[in-house]
């Protein structure tokens, strides 16, 4: 069955032609339509335009052009924007937005030869951790329908997880990659700032939001961050730097690697499960020959308040283009002020409202020392202690989400537990660093993920030792109980 097959398999079984993009997409849309009414995964599924997307990859194969993702089908959050296809946000002020242009990463999809199969769910404009903030529907977790898929890219995370695709694009702000992978037990990558254009990603933290990968393999990752990732004039962050090199990937060792495990992840708000977990894992690796050390990093404590008042306030300012003149959205009111606030307040959902109002306090006149500019100060030693650590370790090693998946429900009633379980992968958003979430075993049946950091531009390394570390943890993985 071609939906079972990893990315690389299936471009290797499509540049021989012994399967047909069409057919492979077809498979796919197929389970899609089988078992999305389940998991409600995609926001939009368009046939016609994936054959579209199909036909211009089958094209490069029979013309002798395949790379090596050519054909392979791959969902796309839906705060990355697509041209011609409906982008929303999963916010009804933008529920009927259709972008003219692609995202700088779609574009590269396009010429990758991939084949979009969708745009998935997530929480209203990436703001959240369970998929559970859409305005439009809820995500199940494959391995438990009760449960969150965690988030904001749940439904990016479980279409891959469930086998509806091989690949998917997610973004990460605060860990909305690597968390929705460690809860569905896959792989999630967020390279280092600036490796990926932010060009047509919807932003919501300008210095913090970083496009990334899923994939069921630590190779399928890489391969699609190498297709996405590379120089980019359009997004004025860009790290004038070529793209992530896969070359390499498979010529590391564990041996010698100095991982240090950070302290601080392991204590008493982490779940024994998850701590029996990560140690098993860590106890593989030992034997492998890695050099396995405890590391207290006590700054990284500060990071979930700190990342509260950062990312709202940069969203504040973000989110003020949504105003009902130029985008989605309008509702008439009295004057064009009345409109603005009609379509804002009928607009943007409850997190977005409480976050655009949080960030303007934390920015408005008197408050901007008190908050964000002491909230950028924490950041910067947070910063600093990180990659002192680096001259130390070449990984940082933690649990990704100190619980595994949630019920759904479980935590709507308490906001702040829910902010509290992205303690383990802020810090690297806030410096910037890559980190890579891959799963090591299971609590109960549902997956438990290991969060690996690396220091700025070390995306090739951390690739390389992360796939080392997935062939030391071979019980690890599996397959959740699906048709
Ligand atoms: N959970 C975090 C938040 O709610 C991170 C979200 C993200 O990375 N987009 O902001």
């Amino acid at each position: 069955m071609p939906t079972r097959l990893s990315a690389t398999r299936l471009a290797a079984r499509l540049a021989a032609k012994e399967l047909g993009v069409r057919e492979v997409a077809q498979a796919h849309l197929d389970r899609i339509a089988t078992l999305d009414a389940t998991l409600g995964a995609f926001l939009t599924v368009d046939p016609d335009e994936t054959m579209r997307w199909a036909d211009a990859a089958q094209a490069k194969i029979d013309a002798g052009e395949a790379g090596p993702l050519t054909g392979v089908p791959i969902a796309i959050k839906d705060n990355l924007c697509t041209a011609g296809v409906r982008t929303t946000c999963a916010s009804r002020i933008l529920e009927s937005h259709v972008p003219i242009y692609d995202a700088t990463v779609v574009r590269r999809l396009r010429e990758a030869g991939c084949v979009m199969v969708g745009k998935t769910n997530l929480d209203e404009f990436a703001m959240g951790t369970s998929t559970e903030n859409s305005a439009f529907q809820v995500t199940r977790n494959p391995w438990d329908f009760d449960r969150s898929p965690g988030g904001s890219s749940g439904g990016s995370a479980a279409a891959v997880a469930a086998e509806m695709a091989p690949l998917a694009l997610g973004s990460d702000t605060g860990g909305s990659i690597r968390q929705p992978a460690s809860l569905c037990g896959i792989v999630g990558f967020k390279p280092t700032y600036g490796r990926c254009s932010r060009y047509g990603l919807v932003a919501f933290g300008s210095s913090l939001d970083q496009i990334g990968p899923f994939a069921r393999t630590v190779e399928d990752a890489a391969l699609l961050a190498e297709a996405i990732t590379g120089h980019d004039r359009r997004d004025s962050t860009s790290a004038n730097h070529p793209a992530i090199a896969t070359q390499a990937l498979k010529s590391g060792t564990l041996r010698g690697a100095r991982l240090g495990v950070l302290k601080e992840t392991l204590g008493e708000s982490t779940d024994p499960r998850v701590t029996q977990g990560v140690e098993r894992a860590l106890d593989a690796l030992r034997a492998e020959g890695a050099d396995v050390h405890e590391v207290s990093i006590p700054s990284i404590g500060y990071g979930v308040t700190t990342y509260y008042i950062i990312a709202p306030a940069e969203a504040s300012s973000n989110l003020a283009r949504f105003d009902g003149v130029r985008y989605g959205l309008r509702v008439e009111g009295k004057g064009h002020i009345g409109m603005m606030e009609a379509t804002r307040a009928a607009g943007f959902g409850h997190e977005v409202k409480a976050r655009i109002m949080i960030g303007t306090y934390a920015l408005s006149a008197g408050y901007y020392d008190a908050f964000y500019l002491r909230a950028q100060q924490v950041r910067a030693l947070m910063r600093r202690d990180l990659e002192a650590a680096f001259q130390d370790f070449d990984l940082l090693v933690s649990p990704t989400s100190p619980v595994p998946a949630f019920k759904i429900g479980e935590l709507t009633s308490d906001p702040l537990a829910l902010k509290m379980l992205d303690y383990c992968t802020i810090p690297a958003n806030m410096g910037g660093f890559p980190a890579l979430s891959l799963n090591c075993g299971f609590a109960d049946g549902l997956p438990i993920g290991l969060h690996l950091m690396g220091p700025v531009l070390g995306d090739e390394r951390l690739l390389q030792l992360a796939y080392c570390v997935e062939r030391a943890l071979p019980d690890a993985t599996g397959r959740p109980p699906l048709p």
